[in-house]
């Protein structure tokens, strides 16, 4: 016997596979697809690859028909999974800038309120504002030439990680001084 409860050959590569290797297709045998999981992609790739403007086509057709369904979906995934959207976009930077990353999606812990400057974080993400809300989470490299690394990382508001950059403790130390005198004497001349 070829076949049984736990093995289906694949019509396409001809090789004996588990039934987990099977994408689940109701009206075939054993409940699953007659072309393992692996030639099924290899076929999609090909496909694709043939047929490259009528797909082009139908993808874009496909979404402008359902722009509004997309932009929601597009949304609600940003918003759920903040931490994902932070890890991406985290990863994107290190390979523009050639710094370090080994960090995953368990290292980044969204806070309620900004360790930084106490204000709360909102996670919810917003396509109608122009802006960077300062509330909105932002991944920040505690010391900035050691990249998004592991225990190198913290989440602070956006208002926190604009006003920190890659600023030293030094140069931050003068920005307050400066900023102290210049406001005395201000307050001073022109009370
Ligand atoms: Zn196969």
């Amino acid at each position: 016997m070829t076949e049984t409860n736990n093995y289906k050959i694949c019509t396409f590569c001809g090789i004996k596979k588990e039934i987990i290797d099977f994408y689940p297709s109701k009206s075939q045998k054993f409940g699953v697809a007659s072309c393992c999981r692996k030639c099924t992609i290899a076929k999609q790739r090909d496909y694709v690859k043939k047929n490259k403007e009528k797909v082009k086509k139908y993808h874009k057709s496909h979404y402008e028909l359902n722009k509004e369904k997309f932009s929601k979906l597009g949304k609600e995934y940003r918003d759920n999974n903040r931490e994902k959207m932070l890890l991406a976009w985290a990863k994107t930077r290190a390979k523009k800038e050639g710094i370090p990353f080994d960090i995953e999606e368990c290292d980044i812990v969204i806070p309620v309120s900004c360790p930084v400057l106490g204000m709360p974080i909102y996670s919810k993400y917003s396509k109608e504002r122009k802006f960077t809300p300062p509330n909105t989470p932002t991944l920040d490299k505690i010391v900035p030439e050691l990249g998004y690394t592991k225990g190198n990382v913290r989440v602070i508001s956006w208002r926190a990680n604009n006003l920190k950059r890659d600023a030293s403790i030094h140069e931050l130390k003068c920005i307050v001084k400066y900023m102290e005198e210049h406001f005395v004497r201000t307050y001073t001349i022109n009370p």
